[in-house]
C-alpha cells in the first residue's frame, strides 16, 4: 500500500515539476529565438548599411534561424531530460521521507489495535466460559450462583478499567486535540492524588510523606497532571512492601519542576527499565505478584502526558530495593 502511494506521490511530484519546465522552456525557447531573429537582421541591416544591398544566398537568415532553433530544442530537451531524472530519483526519496511518519503512525495504529483486542479478548473469552459452565450445572445453589456474579462482577469492573485506559491513551494520540493549558497549582494536584490513594496506602500501612509545598505553580492540562500523578501513586503503592514509606518531593530551576516519587517496593530489574513505558509491558515480577493486577498501560499514559507537556520522566530503580520515578514539567 505504501509503495503504491511513493510511487503516486512520485508521479504528482513529477507531473508538477513537468509543467512548471514546460512554461520555463517555452519562455526561454522564445526569448532566444527573438534574440536569434534580432540579431541576424540586425546584422543584415549592419552589412547592407557598409557594402550595400546583400544578394540572398539561398534562404540564408532562414536556415540560420532553423538551425539555432534547432539547437535550441535539443539543449533544452537535453537539460529538461537531465533535470527529470534528477528529480525522478529526488521526487522517489523525497516520497519516501513525507509517507515515513504516515506509515509508522499508521503501523503503530495497528499495533494498538492488536494489542487491545488481544488483551480484551483473554478476560472475555473467561467470563463467557464460565458462564456457559454455570448455565449447564443444573445443580447450581443459590449461593454459588451469587459468587459466580460477583466474581464475573469484579471481571467486569477490571474490563471496564482496561477500556477507560485504552480511551484515555487514544484519546491523548489524537492530532486534532485542542491542547487546553491553564495556570495552577502542582502542589494542590499532587495533595489530591496522596488523598486519593491513601485508602489503599492505609491498607498496606504504607506511610506517603508529601514534602511538595501547595503553593507550587506550573502551566499545563490540570486533568492530565492529576491523571500523571494518581498514576504513578497508585503504581508506588501497588508495588510496595507492607509498612514501608513512599516519599515525594520536589526539586526547582529556573526551567523545570522535578517532581521524585521515591518507593521503597519491588523494585525494576535493569533489563526491564528500558521497557516499562512500552504499551501493555508487566514486568514478570509485577506478573507474578497476585495484589498488583494491572494492565501495563499506566506508564505509557504518563510518558504521553509527560511529552505532552514538553517534559520528561526516568526512573531509578534497583530490583527489591525501591524505585525513584523523576518527572520534570516546565515551570
Ligand atoms: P501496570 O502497573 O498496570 O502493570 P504500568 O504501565 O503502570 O502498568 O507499569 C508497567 C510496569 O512497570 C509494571 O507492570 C511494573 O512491572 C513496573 N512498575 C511501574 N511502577 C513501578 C514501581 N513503582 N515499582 C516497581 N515496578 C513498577
Amino acid at each position: 500500500m505504501f509503495n503504491k502511494a511513493r510511487l503516486k506521490l512520485t508521479a504528482w511530484y513529477l507531473i508538477i515539476l513537468m509543467v512548471v519546465l514546460v512554461f520555463f522552456s517555452l519562455t526561454i525557447h522564445n526569448m532566444l529565438i527573438r534574440q536569434v531573429t534580432t540579431f541576424v537582421s540586425d546584422n543584415r541591416a549592419r552589412v547592407e548599411k557598409r557594402f550595400g544591398p546583400m544578394q540572398s544566398v539561398g534562404n540564408w537568415d532562414k536556415e540560420f534561424i532553423e538551425d539555432a532553433n534547432h539547437r535550441i530544442i535539443i539543449t533544452l530537451a537535453v537539460i529538461n531530460g537531465i533535470i527529470i531524472l534528477v528529480s525522478g530519483g529526488l521526487s522517489f526519496f523525497l516520497a519516501g521521507k513525507t509517507l515515513k511518519p504516515i506509515r509508522k503512525m499508521v503501523e503503530d495504529q495497528n499495533r494498538f489495535i492488536t494489542d487491545s483486542s488481544h488483551e480484551l479478548r483473554t478476560p472475555l473469552a473467561s467470563l463467557k466460559i464460565a458462564m456457559e459452565v454455570a448455565l449447564r450445572d443444573k445443580e447450581m445453589t443459590l449461593k454459588e450462583a451469587r459468587e459466580l456474579i460477583s466474581d464475573n462482577i469484579l471481571e467486569v469492573n477490571r474490563l471496564q478499567e482496561l477500556s477507560n485506559r485504552l480511551l484515555s491513551l487514544a484519546s491523548k494520540q489524537d492530532l486534532n486535540k485542542q491542547k487546553i493549558t491553564e495556570k495552577f497549582s502542582l502542589g494542590e494536584v499532587i495533595k489530591e492524588s496522596v488523598k486519593n490513594i491513601s485508602a489503599l496506602a492505609k491498607n498496606k500501612e504504607i506511610v506517603v510523606v508529601n514534602g511538595v509545598k501547595t503553593n507550587t505553580e506550573m502551566f499545563g492540562n490540570i486533568l492530565e497532571i492529576k491523571e500523571l500523578f494518581n498514576i504513578l501513586l497508585d503504581n508506588a503503592v501497588k508495588y510496595s512492601k507492607e509498612k514501608s514509606k513512599i516519599n515525594i518531593s520536589l526539586k526547582e530551576s529556573s526551567k523545570y519542576l522535578e517532581i521524585h516519587i521515591k518507593d521503597q517496593g519491588i523494585g525494576i530489574s535493569y533489563k526491564d527499565i528500558p521497557r516499562i513505558f512500552d504499551r501493555f509491558f508487566r514486568s514478570d515480577l509485577a506478573r507474578s505478584s497476585e495484589q498488583t493486577h494491572g494492565f501495563g498501560l499506566g506508564l505509557s499514559i504518563a510518558k504521553k502526558i509527560v511529552a505532552d507537556h514538553d517534559g520528561f520522566i526516568t526512573v531509578k530503580s534497583k530490583i527489591g530495593n525501591g524505585s525513584t520515578f523523576i518527572v520534570q514539567l516546565p515551570r
